[in-house]
């Protein structure tokens, strides 16, 4: 098909119509209908003895993954240039051979590890936008020698409208050269990496689709340690562990031991301890709510099934979350393979990063996509940290992917907080969860209105306005916590209440938080409805609604304006205040 064509119909390709293409060729999983579970079937050393041993005799800059170094004085400016441009040292690339060796990464045990000798074949799509050239020529070099050329389908390249020149008439002649399984297909706009990886997958006709960054090295064995769990149950996933080439001296070595891929609350990707049982054998697939993004292999029915990525999502970014949300709540499951090791380049963090010409915060539109139709009411744990921008984002048209979550009954994201992220919450506490109390505050005398901000913290009093409608989550200016520290703040920020003098009348000011003084005391009394300031805990919080304002004055029983009730009370916290408080 002409590269022309496809785009079109990439477009106006419908989920139903992908389904139904998929579904008309016999897949894998039901040519062979079974055994592959059973102890009997037959299992194989896939490792290349003599390639791996070719390799480990090199010799040259870089090789084995060693740490390599720019020693002509008069390339230094060039290196600067090209570091900028690249987010790496891609001077030093093009010195280490596109061929070289890397050290073998993986756990003592994985490298006598036997797996399925039927295994798919395997179609490896890998998105580009403007990769250095020998960057990429040398993640398709490392993929080819050290699979075996029986499990590779094809390899499928989408230039993701790049606009450097050496990335299409000399890569399709290099590609031409090297590789007969590769094929590019290009773009006629930039569309981002989500887009093409979807093109790529429709393209892909191997049972199973790996798809992985055009900045790699793949190491010794990498493929069967992530098809053997597939083969097993269509619906797993599995990411390779990922290894870091050194974005200055291109050194491949390891991460870490391993570790289990979650999120914090403003959508950072996290990672987080792998637990005992999950180390006991290192060369084990393990569990992991997230995946990290880029590398990874699935089933093509499944992906499908799945509804591929959202084709809403823009350009970069929450497609991982997307996809990790919808593999474990509608049925299936994501493992990491520690005994398949791939290295990725990861670019130094002063690069600017991905860049576009969209107008709109696509980035955070995207998140605002995923967490709509899949995150229920945790969304509002995002949108909390957000600061208003969520608010100002408009989705876009979720029919699709909502029909689709009720199509396939998939869980609700309670469940996958609880049974597959269930240690995220305490590894990262959503701003309010460590509170006493948390959200709006309401007064009993005048039940219209809240206490309120008035505008931004700065040193003016605070009063009392119209209750906003949202009472969880309202606006910074409504949002208040009785913190741990004992103050009464702007939820989640560093701006605390205190009354300008201790006596009556005394209007209330925001100032800086300083953890646990005693002018920043402040106590709610559940019975009494009262918000109590100060270390002797005689003066309380009162309204005058005529004018809005607030003041503390001596507390005093059956003065309405006096009362106020927090629309969220953490009563077993607040029940062991008192055990907390300093003396
Ligand atoms: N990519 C793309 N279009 C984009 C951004 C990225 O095709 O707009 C490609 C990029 O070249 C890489 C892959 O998508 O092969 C993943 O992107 P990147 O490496 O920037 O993500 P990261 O590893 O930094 O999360
Ligand atoms: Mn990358």
């Amino acid at each position: 098909m002409h590269v022309l064509n496809f785009m079109f119909i990439y477009r106006f390709f419908t989920l139903k119509e992908k389904e139904s293409e998929v579904r008309s060729k016999e897949s894998f999983w039901q040519r062979n209908p079974q055994g592959l579970n059973s102890s009997s079937a037959n299992l194989k050393d896939w490792h290349d003895v003599e390639a791996m041993e070719r390799e480990v005799i090199r010799k040259g800059i870089g090789e084995s993954g060693r740490p390599a170094y720019i020693s002509d004085q008069s390339k230094l400016e060039l290196k600067e240039e090209m570091t900028k441009k690249n987010g790496f040292n891609a001077v030093l690339s093009d010195m280490i051979s596109v061929h070289r060796s890397v050290p073998d990464t993986r756990f003592h045990g994985c490298q006598t590890k036997k797996y399925f000798a039927n295994l798919p074949a395997v179609s490896i799509v890998i998105p580009f936008y403007n990769e250095h050239f020998s960057a990429l020529v040398r993640s398709l070099h490392s993929i080819v020698s050290r699979t075996p050329s029986e499990l590779i389908k094809e390899i499928i390249l989408v230039d993701d409208f790049s606009d450097r020149v050496e990335l299409k008439g000399q890569l399709d002649d290099y590609v031409r050269k090297y590789f007969p399984k590769v094929e590019i297909h290009r773009f006629r706009k930039r569309q981002g990496l989500i887009a093409a990886r979807l093109a790529g997958a429709i393209k892909a006709v191997g049972d199973i689709l790996v798809f992985m960054d055009s900045h790699i090295e793949t190491n010794y064995n990498w493929l069967p340690p992530l098809l053997h769990p597939i083969v097993l149950d269509k619906r797993t996933v599995v990411c390779p562990m990922i290894d870091v080439i050194d974005d200055e001296t291109f050194e491949y070595r390891i991460q870490d031991e391993g570790a289990r891929g979650v999120f914090d609350w403003m959508f950072d990707y996290k990672r987080i301890p792998l637990f005992v049982n999950d180390m006991k054998d290192p060369t084990k697939p393990f569990e992991s709510p997230i995946m990290s993004g880029g590398l990874f292999a699935i089933s093509r029915d499944w992906f499908w099934e799945l509804g591929g990525y959202d084709e809403g999502l823009d350009i970069w970014g929450g497609e991982q979350y997307e996809l990790s949300f919808k593999i474990w709540m509608c049925g299936g499951r994501l493992l990491d393979a520690p005994c398949s090791r791939v290295g990725h380049i990861f670019r130094k963090t002063d690069w600017p990063g991905v860049t576009s010409d969209r107008k709109d915060d696509y980035l955070y539109k995207n998140y605002k996509r995923v967490a709509e139709v899949w995150m229920d009411e945790y969304k509002q744990y995002l949108y909390h940290h957000g600061h208003g921008l969520y608010e100002k984002i408009d989705a876009g048209d979720l029919t699709e992917q909502r029909a689709l979550r009720n199509k396939l009954h998939c869980k609700s994201f309670k469940w996958f907080m609880e049974n597959v992220a269930y240690d995220l919450l305490k590894e990262f506490p959503p701003k309010g969860t460590t509170d006493f109390a948390f959200g709006q505050i309401r007064n009993v005398g005048a039940p219209n209105l809240c206490l309120d901000t008035l505008g931004p913290p700065d040193y003016r009093p605070i009063g009392v306005e119209q209750c906003e409608k949202e009472k969880m989550f309202p606006s910074r200016n409504q949002d208040w916590s009785l913190s741990e520290n004992h103050d009464l703040r702007m939820r989640g920020e560093e701006y605390c209440l205190q009354a300008v003098q201790k006596k009556a009348n005394s209007v209330v000011v925001f100032y800086d938080c300083h953890n646990g003084s005693s002018d920043q005391l402040w106590y709610y009394n559940r019975k009494t409805q009262w918000l109590v300031y100060g270390k002797r805990r005689n003066f309380c919080l009162e309204a005058y609604p005529n004018y809005k304002e607030v003041v503390i004055n001596r507390c005093k029983r059956n003065n309405a304006n006096m009362k106020w009730t927090f629309v969220h009370v953490n009563d077993t916290l607040l029940d062991g205040y008192f055990k907390t408080l300093p003396t």
